[in-house]
């Protein structure tokens, strides 16, 4: 076989290995490859070679949809954690938030009254739903009605009056969280000889301001 007609056979081997040869090509190619060993052989490889790249190509693919898989998971677990967290300050926000308790609604001028006891101790007692309140807000009151918070400097000469505010959590299904308590519960204000500038205690209501004289000094 002469070197020149395995280099004609060699320029179409990659044509004749993707069968796009002419038929004449073909027979021609065929012809050759059943007497010459070498260019046998050469076709041998290049179909090797395709089928390895062919491989490495499936290897390359795989590798992408790996990646593209592993940066869907990322991006999922940042974004059920941002909404986690937005849900929890969420929750948070609305378990913590308390507001006034309703004196109407849960019958305050009722189940909140105070007691004196035979040694001159004042006593808040709660019933009902008002023992369900989270905060007992004192707040003080002059002689001129005015309002103040009970630790905005007490001046003993001005003020007269101990007011209570009830507050509970703003949902009511957190607010309700003692309601398995049986009886009052009794919150001691002072003993009367002990502040003798106490002269009344009240319920006040701050969103309408308006008090509900609950004791006097007799
Ligand atoms: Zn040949």
């Amino acid at each position: 076989m002469s070197k020149q007609t395995c280099g004609m056979i060699r320029d179409l081997l990659p044509i004749y290995a993707e069968n796009m040869c002419s038929e004449e090509s073909r027979q021609a190619v065929a012809a050759h490859l059943a007497e010459c060993k070498a260019c046998s052989e050469a076709l041998r490889k290049m179909n090797t070679e395709v089928r390895v790249k062919a491989d490495d190509d499936i290897a390359v693919m795989k590798r992408i949809k790996r990646r593209i898989r592993i940066e869907k998971i990322v991006i999922g677990a940042a974004v059920t954690a941002v909404l986690l967290l937005a849900l929890w300050l969420i929750g948070f926000t609305l378990l913590n938030s308390d507001t006034e308790m309703d004196y109407n609604r849960y019958n305050l001028d009722t189940y909140v009254t105070v007691e004196l006891d035979e040694n001159g101790d004042l006593w808040l007692v709660r019933d009902g739903l008002a023992m369900t309140a989270d905060m007992i807000c004192p707040t003080l009151s002059d002689k001129n009605g005015n309002h103040f918070g009970y630790d905005q400097g007490f001046d003993k000469e001005t003020k007269c009056g101990m007011g209570y505010t009830l507050r509970q959590r703003k949902i009511d299904a957190f607010a309700y969280t003692d309601l398995s308590l049986g009886g009052p519960v009794r919150s001691l204000i002072c003993n009367i000889n002990e502040k003798p500038e106490i002269t009344y205690v009240f319920y006040y209501e701050a969103e309408t301001n308006t008090e509900h004289v609950l004791w006097e000094r007799s």
